[in-house]
């Protein structure tokens, strides 16, 4: 039978740049396994399909882990960052181009066609890729890596890239965990994050559809916990959007979502607006919010304040009303869950993992990406993410072979 150098189960965007990177490196001998019939297929649905593949602000502090050392992710960032693989990627000839928030995609705005700089770079650096195989189970005999999935391959190197259990439906329903527990390491307890959060539907009553920018708290028992800024789009169950996913990776059900709908204007500023309107005594409430906040959200604050539009507006009471605009509350009741979550929340210790990612408890076991206890913001960081600890793996191995 023959015997890989390095086997690496997951074809996402961690298992191809761990492959990209050892061909690069000239490694020999890599065997990709994955088990859809193609090769990243998350990673061509990310960033709505445009691929939002890092950001120009990439910085240690906008990823998460519960159990990393101090400075352990930026150690990674450092070795193997966003200029490396913008180099790498323009190099396979990928041009790239900064957006809002820093967020940076293809010129072609179209993830799928990252996807496909992989595949022709990994077929041109001779790395074998095996398609609709499904990794069982993996274990250790003697000097040598046996992977079971129907047939069983060899290897002297194994790399476990299996992605965490958000978004199962591409392939992610947390089969590393199980893999990786067999030799013997622990995984964290596992929550959806980047996932639109669920809201009391009285609270947003009239508002679906409605996408405005905004800058919001989350807080907990009165204590702002979070803060973010950009979208929110209301919908039937709750609120998606930038701020719903930014805050989503610390909110829990019974947390208050406050809303600020005019986040570059003070109260005061929003105060004296609204009291120059209602001096119009022929003003009705319905109009004393035009052109200050959303039509929709207006007439909700509007109700929450329990104001008939047909009434009079010289008699509301301007100060509450510019207060709701800046803090329109929303109960949490939750998210969607794993289904419509973009990343997995914890993952395999990375205190049980060493500086380039090697398992503590076998040797030459690595565990790259989403899999690992580290998670990002919203905005290219995940994938950043899963290209550095691919990346930094594959140069250990590379040094060690
Ligand atoms: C809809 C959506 C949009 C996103 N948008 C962005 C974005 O714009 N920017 C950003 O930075 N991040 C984004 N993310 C997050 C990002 O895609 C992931 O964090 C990243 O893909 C993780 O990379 P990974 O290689 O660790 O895992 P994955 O990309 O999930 O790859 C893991 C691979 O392993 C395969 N696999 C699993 N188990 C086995 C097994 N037993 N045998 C063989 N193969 C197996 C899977 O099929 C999968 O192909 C988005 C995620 C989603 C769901």
């Amino acid at each position: 039978m023959q015997k890989y150098r390095v086997i690496i189960v997951g074809g996402g965007a961690a298992g191809m740049y761990c492959a990209l990177r050892l061909a690069d490196l000239g490694v020999r001998g890599v065997l990709l396994l994955e088990r859809n019939e193609r090769l990243g297929r998350k990673l061509s649905a990310t960033g709505n399909g445009q691929g939002n593949i890092t950001n120009a602000q990439i910085a240690a502090c906008n990823y998460f882990s519960q159990t990393a050392a101090p400075g352990a992710v930026e150690r990674v960032l450092r070795r193997y960052g966003r200029d490396d693989v913008l180099a790498r990627l323009g190099a396979l000839g990928g041009l790239f181009s900064e957006g809002e928030g820093g967020k940076i995609y293809p010129a072609s705005r179209q993830a799928a066609s990252v996807t496909d700089l992989f595949r022709f770079a990994l077929a041109r650096g001779g790395v074998s890729v095996r398609t609709k195989v499904r990794v069982r189970s993996a274990a250790r005999e003697g000097n040598v890596f046996s992977v079971q999935a129907g047939e069983r391959f060899l290897s002297d190197v194994l790399v476990l890239a299996c992605g965490g259990c958000a978004a199962p439906h591409f392939g992610t329903e947390g089969d590393g965990y199980a893999l990786a527990g067999a030799f013997g390491h622990t995984v964290t307890p596992l929550r959806p994050s980047l996932v639109q959060l669920k809201a009391d539907p009285t609270s947003v009553r009239g508002l679906k559809g409605v996408r405005v920018e905004v800058e919001a708290a989350l807080l907990r028992a009165g204590t702002e916990i979070a803060r973010a800024a950009g979208d929110i789009i209301f919908t039937d169950y709750g609120v998606s959007g930038d701020v719903a996913f930014r805050l989503s990776a610390f909110a829990k059900e019974g947390d208050v979502l406050s809303v600020d709908f005019l986040p570059s204007f003070t109260e005061e500023e929003i105060r004296a607006a609204l009291e120059n309107k209602a001096a119009d005594r022929a003003l009705a409430a319905g109009d004393l919010f035009r052109c200050v906040v959303n039509s929709a959200v207006g007439r909700c604050i509007l109700r929450r304040n329990g104001i008939r539009e047909e009434e009079a507006a010289a008699r509301l009471p301007v100060r509450a009303l510019a207060h709701a605009a800046k803090s329109f509350a929303i109960p949490v009741a939750g998210n969607l869950g794993f289904d419509a979550a973009q990343v997995t929340k914890g993952g395999v210790s990375m205190d049980e993992l060493d500086e380039d990612l090697m398992s503590r408890r076998q040797d030459g076991l690595y565990i790259v990406g989403e899999l690992a206890d580290v998670d990002g913001e919203c905005g290219g960081y995940n994938l950043q993410w899963a290209f550095s600890s691919g990346a930094v793996a594959a140069e250990a191995i590379a040094r060690r072979h």
